[in-house]
């Protein structure tokens, strides 16, 4: 993701890249159970976000290496994600689509996975499930043209959706979910904007019978010292929802989630705004810390050991508690 300099408006030539990291647990005392382990409640108690099961979705997909388009890490992570989407899921739809871009043309793959798919209010949660080809803001020059792992800048937007996916399995929502794993959503170069988000593009533009009634994209949500802010496009265009989140991150009792404006970012809930859909992102775009993007951001510093459980379960909760909730 990209942050857009404070008063520079939508001057693509100025747009500053975002990267994402996640911080924590690595694989030292504990193991994480595996993802696919039924360790949620069982029927007819109160869906409960394991964080444990979650860490371990994050780590299966820095297992498969680095995720960037054209990789085998990439196909390998398409597979494992339909392949666990379609055992929770009531259906699973896979949107595929090309795009040329710098003289290579790639395939690309959205994967839609729907709960209660006849429900009502519609409900989207989405994150990006590719990374990025370069570790272009790696301090190491040396680095820079390799690969990065993207364990909080990918991986941990997409294990909080697998791990909500676990337990709606266990606990079907009352209103409609539609979990959806956006691809390409970080190959753009700087400073062109129009690369970045293709998959998301590509999906708002081809709506049909998955436009959401509200939206909320998370990205770099891994971090160890997880912080997120009101983002800026969130807070202009789709204001009830930021509040909701956020008061509803606070009567859980969660302060990673500071009710305070700090950035503007081009990600992947731009394209669901722009087709009219209420849509926000919840992102901690200084990887680790101020100042942001963070020394972890687009380089090869984003692996697992930067990231940690309790921050998906902050998320998670918080998720769970907004499909959960009393219309
Ligand atoms: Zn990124």
């Amino acid at each position: 993701m990209w942050r857009k300099v404070r008063g520079i408006g939508a001057a693509v030539g100025l747009l500053v890249l975002i990267g994402s990291g996640c911080n924590g647990s690595g694989r030292g005392s504990s193991e994480p159970p595996s993802p696919l382990e039924e360790s949620s409640a069982p029927h007819g108690e109160e869906p409960t976000f394991d964080e444990h099961s979650a860490f371990a979705f994050l780590q299966r997909q820095v297992d498969f290496g680095p995720r960037a388009p054209g990789t085998s890490g990439h196909s390998q992570a398409r597979t494992y994600f339909l392949t666990t989407l379609r055992t929770y899921a009531d259906a699973v739809t896979v949107q595929d689509f090309t795009h040329t871009g710098g003289g290579q043309t790639f395939t690309f793959t959205n994967i839609l996975a729907e709960f209660n798919p006849t429900g009502s209010h519609p409900l989207l949660l989405g994150a990006h499930w590719d990374t990025r080809p370069l570790a272009d803001q790696d301090p190491n020059p040396q680095n820079r043209s390799q690969p990065i792992l993207g364990a909080n800048d990918g991986a941990s937007g997409v294990a909080v959706l697998l791990e909500i996916a676990r337990v709606l399995k266990e606990h079907p929502p009352p209103r409609r979910v539609i979990l959806a794993l956006f691809d390409a959503e970080d190959l753009g170069q700087t400073p062109y904007a129009e690369e970045y988000s293709l998959g998301a593009r590509y999906f708002a533009q081809h709506l049909g019978r998955f436009r959401p009634e509200e939206a909320i994209i998370v990205d770099m949500i891994g971090d160890r010292a997880l912080r997120i802010y009101q983002e800026g496009h969130s807070l202009q265009f789709a204001p009830a929802l930021v509040r909701k989140v956020f008061q509803t991150a606070a009567a859980l009792g969660y302060p990673q989630f500071v009710p305070e404006p700090r950035y503007t970012i081009i990600d992947d809930h731009l394209p669901l705004l722009q087709a009219g859909i209420p849509a926000i992102d919840l992102i901690d775009f200084e990887y680790p810390e101020p100042p942001s993007p963070g020394r972890y951001w687009h380089t090869l510093e984003d692996t697992v050991d930067k990231c940690s459980s309790a921050s998906l379960k902050a998320v998670g909760e918080v998720l769970l508690h907004l499909i959960f909730a009393a219309e």
